[in-house]
């Protein structure tokens, strides 16, 4: 077999023959994974370049929908031991303060998810990977993906399992969910996501002091002239994992708190942004909020979906931030890889994929899904992402939250559930935006 990117001195040791490959373990892969073994008779390989239990650099917020989709993969276990994350407060650049109540997001069953919740993606990611092993998919981890070669009946890829040591793997379909920095789309001839397009932000563990007044099951975010249009956050969560400021049952009270902004707007050292996540503990003080440490700050890239690239491509597709399914204007990308990976296990089922051998039709099929469902909806979010490039508009956008509950739940349907730009919405806070103009 032909390999495009054979090193020299490389072995090529053992061809594995399986249905579905997917590259990459994360939520989007393992989703995949799981839904394909839950509804069909394929024979699933994952392969990922980490060994897990793995970090992920990432603000751990699980919006309501991953509940849903939880309970589908049967993972929903998970979030027993975290406390519901159902209110919000957002803070404006110019100081204004909102709070409020997420909402119940009822999924297409009729069952109700009343908020979101927060796990450590050390936790979350294994566990679904995990679950994947238990539904039958074979998992090679310390596997990283080099290049692949389609054809007429399937796709040969190449991954390295040590330096020396190279598998063939030959299967109809590979699923390329290995995240930003995609070597499965590279490979497709997909350019990276632009970088006007793409945010950065870094996340951290931190640990409330005895005496800093948070509320456990809010989320903050927090509009800052020096981060705009993107944000930073607080997501608290419990964890019996660590010692320290434990509550009455040993559990720590923790928050995964960040900052982000536009790769292309400055030049993001390390110290730049460990003095934003400083800047931005000062500014929780203002809220009674204090820490008593915070550690474990890293930081990745986040390519928005504002356009999505082209996902199937003859026997292969591109799933999760492989394929741009971010959130530009919440961050927030786990839900989308998610779905797409689950849709693609549904689709197969419903075209009998599996027998019929129209793995190229079907993946066509799911591409479309994938753009009605989320095409809209995400390109909504990036108008309002660029808007948020402007501090008036934040300042009136906020001051519009806070006046009016209306709005209030408009923009969190926009951000954190299936929702897209409201008309009546937009014109209250473009009416707010000329009146404060022309005083
Ligand atoms: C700082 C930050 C904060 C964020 N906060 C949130 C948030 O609060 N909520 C939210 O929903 N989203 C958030 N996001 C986005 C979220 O992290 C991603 O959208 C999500 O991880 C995408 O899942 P994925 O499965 O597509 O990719 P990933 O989670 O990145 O998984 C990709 C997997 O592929 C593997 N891999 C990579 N290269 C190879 C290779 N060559 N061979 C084999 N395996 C490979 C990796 O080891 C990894 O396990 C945040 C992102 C950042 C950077």
């Amino acid at each position: 077999m032909a390999d495009a990117n054979h090193a020299a001195g490389t072995r090529t040791a053992d061809v594995l023959t399986t249905d579905v490959l997917i590259v990459g373990g994360g939520p989007a892969g393992a989703s995949a994974a799981i839904s394909l073994r839950q509804n069909s008779s394929f024979d699933v390989t994952l392969v990922d370049k980490a060994e897990f239990p793995r970090d992920k650099a990432c603000g751990d917020g699980l919006s309501p929908g991953i509940v849903h989709l939880a309970r589908e993969l049967g993972v929903e276990t998970l979030f027993e031991n975290y406390p519901l994350c159902d209110s919000y407060t957002i803070v404006g650049p110019d100081s204004t303060t909102v709070s409020g109540t997420i909402g119940a997001v009822v999924s297409a069953t009729g069952t109700t998810a009343p908020g979101g919740y927060v796990i450590p993606r050390e936790i979350f990611d294994a566990a679904l990977l995990a679950r994947s092993e238990e539904c039958g998919a074979k998992v090679l981890t310390g596997h990283s993906f080099k290049s692949l070669l389609q054809d007429d009946e399937g796709v040969t890829t190449t991954v390295a399992a040590s330096q020396k040591d190279e598998l063939l793997i030959r299967s109809r379909v590979v699923l390329g969910t290995d995240g930003a920095n995609s070597r499965v789309r590279s490979a497709l001839g997909v350019p990276a996501t632009p970088k006007k397009r793409t945010g950065i932000a870094m996340r951290a563990y931190a640990e409330f002091a005895p005496h800093s007044k948070h509320d456990m099951n809010r989320l903050w975010i927090v509009f800052h002239r020096d981060l705009l249009p993107a944000y930073a956050w607080l997501f608290p969560f419990a964890n019996s994992h660590t010692a320290g400021n434990n509550d009455s049952e040993g559990v720590a009270q923790m928050a995964n708190i960040g900052v982000g902004c536009l790769v292309k707007d400055r030049e993001t050292s390390r110290a730049w942004f460990l003095q934003q996540l400083e800047n931005f503990a000062r500014q929780l003080e203002q809220h009674g909020i204090y820490f008593s440490s915070i550690s474990s700050e890293k930081t990745y890239l986040l390519p928005h979906g504002g356009k999505l690239p082209k996902l199937a491509h003859n026997r292969t597709a591109l799933i999760g931030d492989a394929a741009s399914m971010i959130n530009p204007l919440s961050g927030e990308g786990i839900y989308y890889g998610m779905s797409a990976g689950h849709m693609l296990a549904q689709i197969f089922f419903a075209e009998n994929t599996y027998s019929s051998h129209n793995e190229q039709a079907a993946l066509k099929k799911w591409e479309d899904s994938v753009r009605q469902r989320f095409a809209k909806h995400l390109r909504h979010n990036y108008i309002g992402h660029r808007l948020m490039r402007h501090p008036k508009w934040a300042n009136t956008l906020t001051q519009t939250i806070a006046a009016d509950p209306k709005v209030a739940d408009k923009a969190i349907d926009l951000m954190l559930k299936e929702g897209t730009l409201n008309f009546a919405s937009f014109a209250r806070v473009l009416r707010k935006l000329f009146r404060t103009s022309n005083k």
